[in-house]
């Protein structure tokens, strides 16, 4: 009973751990075999769990689409939107090095749109936590569907990662690019390379 409240209570307010971060970090020192208490680490631990806290914003609190994407009702408008070149930094959750780039989000509206900059909200939200590009990706894709419910929503991003580049397995400057694809973006080829062509990408 207890811990079901309190999994509850975890669930829409995650508060961090600061203090748990700061001892992590000075073993994660030692353990690579530096001397944390030397004077220009002395800090660090601290700087790194205000760090997280930051660029892990999007855990803390667990929202419902809603509350991201607020629909604006009775638009006729019905060609498609588009926010292209969104920059975006989010963190790889396999070795917690950033990875970073430009999101293309794109939806054909059904009697409702959203605000552009809630588009760039939610590319954020799900950007600053530990991540993998795919996901970050549908995760968009599906938010778009369920809280604007358009014809089609398609979202294309577009990374450096840097912990393909800094460890040499893949040449720097070398680019991932995922799309999650939904609706009539899916079912209509034409739609597709409309979006493909205004991005500028021939394919992907
Ligand atoms: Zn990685």
């Amino acid at each position: 009973m207890e811990k079901d409240k309190k999994n509850k209570k975890s669930k829409k307010d995650n508060k961090m751990d600061l203090e748990k971060i700061k001892k992590a970090v000075t073993l994660l020192l030692e353990g690579i075999g530096e001397d944390p208490g030397r004077p220009g680490l002395l800090k660090t631990p601290e700087r790194v769990a205000k760090m997280y806290e930051e660029i892990f914003s999007g855990l803390e609190t667990k929202k419902d689409s809603e509350e991201i994407l607020n629909p604006i009702e009775g638009e006729s408008h019905d060609e498609m939107v588009l926010l292209k070149d969104i920059p975006f930094y989010s963190v790889c959750e396999h070795h917690l090095l950033p990875f970073f780039g430009r999101a293309h989000i794109a939806y054909i509206p059904d009697g409702r749109i959203v605000g552009l900059s809630d588009l760039a909200k939610a590319l954020e939200y799900f950007a600053k936590r530990p991540q993998v590009q795919e996901r970050l990706t549908s995760q968009l894709a599906d938010m778009i569907m369920s809280a604007i419910k358009p014809k089609g929503a398609m979202v294309i991003i577009d990374a450096e990662h840097l912990c393909m580049n800094m460890r040499g397995i893949k040449k720097p400057g070398s680019r991932t690019v995922t799309s999650a694809v939904r609706g009539i973006f899916r079912s209509r080829a034409t739609t597709r390379e409309e979006m493909l062509a205004l991005v500028g990408k021939k394919e992907f």
